[in-house]
Parts: C-alpha cells; structure tokens; sequence
C-alpha cells in the first residue's frame, strides 16, 4: 500500500496531524489503495466475515421481516429497496431469492445499492447478475443520491466502517485523537492535540469523565441516520440498520484493525487491514428521532433472529441437506445467534415513520 502511505504523509506534511476520521476514510476508500477500492476484503480469503456471508438465513429472514413491514406501511408500489455498503452482494442475493416468491412484493421492488468503491461494486455486479432482480440494480455513492421516494432501507455492517473522531480527556479538558507521523521515516502515531472547540461535539454526556478516557464521535453515522430518519418521515417505509456496538453511549477506544481474521494494530501498514469502530445505537437514534422518525430498539441480533424464525428456518433446510450441509447451516446458525459469537455484541434497530407499529422482533 506504498501509495496510500504516501498520501498518509503528504496530507500530515500539508494539512497537520489527521483525526481519525480522516485516516480511516482514506484507509478505507483511498481512490486506489484503500481496504474496498484496491480489493475484496470481505469472506473467509479476506480479513472479515460477515451474517450474510456466514448464513443464507440472515438475508432470508431480512427479506421476510421486510415483506410484513411493507404491507403495514401500505405496500407502495413503487418501494425503493436500498442497501448501504452491499459487500458481495450476499444479502441482496438471498433477499431477491425470497422476495422472488412473492410476486406483488417483489415487483414493488427498485433495488439501489449505495456503494463507495468500484471493487465492490464489480463484485456486487457479479454476484446479483443472476438474482432475480426487478428491474436490474442502480448504483449510487451515497444515500443522498437515491431518489425520493417510500423506503425499505438495509445497512448490515456499513455504520461501523463510517468514519469516527475520537477525543481523550487530560488535565486540560477534552482533547482529540490524531495521527501524525513518527519521527525519522517510522510510522505513524496517535498524538493529541491542542484542546479546542470541536470538545463541544461531546454534548455533556460525559461530563464526569475520568482523565485518560476517551470517546468516540461519528458526524458521518449521525448525519446519515438524520436523512434517513427524514427520509421514512417524509416519503414512508423502514429502515433496518444491524452492526455491531453498545445500545447507549459511552467512553471507550473501539477502533480497531482486523487482517485475515485477527487484530492488528490500527496504524501499522495502513491500507493491509480492516478498520472500524463500534456502533453508539445511542446517538443514531437520537438522530433518527430528532428527523422526525420513530425507532424500535437496539436490539441483539440473537433474540432478534430467534424471534423472526431463524431456528425453524435452519431446521427446514437441515431436513432437506446432506449431512455435511446440515453441520455448516447448525455452524452458521451458532455464529449468527450465539452470545460468545454474533449474538450479543451485534445488535438491530429499525427507523420507521412516526406512529407506525412495532416491526417484528421488536415487539
Ligand atoms: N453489508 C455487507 C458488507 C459490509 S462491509 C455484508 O454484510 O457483507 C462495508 C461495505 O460498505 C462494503 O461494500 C464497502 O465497500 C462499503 N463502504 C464502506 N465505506 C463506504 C462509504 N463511505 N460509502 C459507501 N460505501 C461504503
């Protein structure tokens, strides 16, 4: 990743020190030597694995939690189906595999993937090329540019990857996290700066903070829940947002790298590892809430599938598969529903309009 490592430098040489938001956006979506622009990282080859792509299960219950919700909101025709951050497609392929079988839902369906990098969405190309799709995808770069319209929204582990700053309380007061290059050709490094006025960004919430503690700030996570907070407000529908973090908000440093399917440390070849930060459920809501939107939990997404079937939906595979299948749909299962796995620490919560109904699994 010798170019992004450059630019690294270039952009601390010209602008100063980086927050960590703008080093974890040029990580991830460098124009050419970023985590999803230069490649797939996605899967058991790459350095994470995700719901969908351990388990068809996931996306066909999303699909049929989607199908119920759509008719309580009236089951517009035209309804624009939208994923944010689609991966390699899994969901929506198991989504549109699902929804195929119900033809006036399906037909209802406009599918819009929002996707930042080219890669991946090559990779989404291939992979939905042959899913029943009605009509074929359109792809955009962000939730902005996807027309108005009634909503079924889905974003399975894409708030993780926005971008987050990060501030530390010192002796002197709140001061944010940056990254600046070491001395003499090395690395890079967390530095902090000078206290300033982006401290107010902490709205009080943790006024009684203990020196040393840090928290996590998402401008881009609150922006986005805000327009689709505004966006199932104004025009209909539901959005259904699954990540991994905490349901209310709190000091703590969760960036973090992961290579091949292990931790690595955030700064060391920037570019060779995936790098994310918890979800603060707290702040999206308060965001989606604030835009005029009604929202349903978080939730963990063990109970959360339990309740939407995923028990009865792995034993009706299991009885129709060879033994080995059966073994790896029990797996998949675990992962997804296990506290000690996915279970627990990934949760969901659904942006609906105001004074709709509990969606399923958040009743
Ligand atoms: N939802 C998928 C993949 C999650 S990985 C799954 O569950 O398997 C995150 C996805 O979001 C990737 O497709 C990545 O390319 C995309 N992405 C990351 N940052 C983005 C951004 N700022 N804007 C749009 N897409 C982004």
């Amino acid at each position: 990743m010798a170019d992004l490592d450059r630019d690294l430098r270039r952009l601390i040489a010209h602008h100063g020190p980086l927050s960590v938001a703008e080093y974890m956006a040029a990580v991830l979506v460098h124009p050419r030597s970023g985590v999803y622009t230069a490649r797939d990282p996605i899967g058991a080859g790459g350095d994470f694995i995700t719901a969908p792509e351990v388990s068809q299960v996931f996306g066909e219950l999303v699909c049929a939690w989607c199908r119920v919700v759509w008719r309580t909101f009236g089951a517009p025709d035209p309804t624009l189906l939208v994923e944010l951050g689609p991966g390699r497609g899994a969901l929506m392929d198991d989504f549109l595999r699902v929804s195929a079988t119900d033809a006036e839902f399906h037909r209802a369906l406009r599918l819009w993937l929002v996707e930042a990098s080219p890669a991946m969405r090559a990779v989404q190309r291939r992979s939905l090329g042959a899913a029943e799709a009605t009509p074929p995808p359109s792809w955009c770069e962000t939730f902005a540019q996807v027309p108005d319209g009634a909503v079924i929204l889905l974003a399975n582990e894409f708030f993780d990857a926005l971008p987050v700053r990060q501030f530390q309380m010192t002796a002197t007061g709140w001061r944010e996290r940056r990254i600046d290059e070491s001395a003499n050709g090395g690395g890079f490094r967390f530095i902090l700066s000078p206290p300033s006025g982006a401290a107010a960004l902490i709205p009080g919430r943790l006024a009684n903070a203990a020196e040393g503690s840090v928290v996590e700030v998402s401008p881009a996570r609150i922006a986005l829940a805000s327009q689709i907070g505004e966006r199932v407000a104004r025009f209909g529908g539901a959005a259904l947002i699954v990540d991994y973090g905490a349901c209310v908000s709190g000091a703590g440093d969760s960036l973090r790298a992961i290579r091949k399917h292990a931790f690595h440390p955030v700064l060391e070849d920037p570019g060779t590892a995936d790098i994310s930060a918890h979800v603060d459920f707290a702040a999206l809501a308060e965001a989606a809430n604030g835009a005029g939107a009604r929202v349903f939990g978080p939730i963990a997404q063990g109970p959360f599938l339990e309740r939407l079937g995923a028990k009865e939906r792995a034993r009706a595979l299991i009885a129709n598969a060879t033994p080995e299948v059966a073994t790896e749909i029990e797996s998949g299962l675990a992962r997804l529903v296990d506290a000690e796995a996915m279970g627990t620490l990934y949760k969901a919560v659904a942006i609906v309009a105001p004074g709709a109904a509990a969606p399923p699994g958040f009743e």
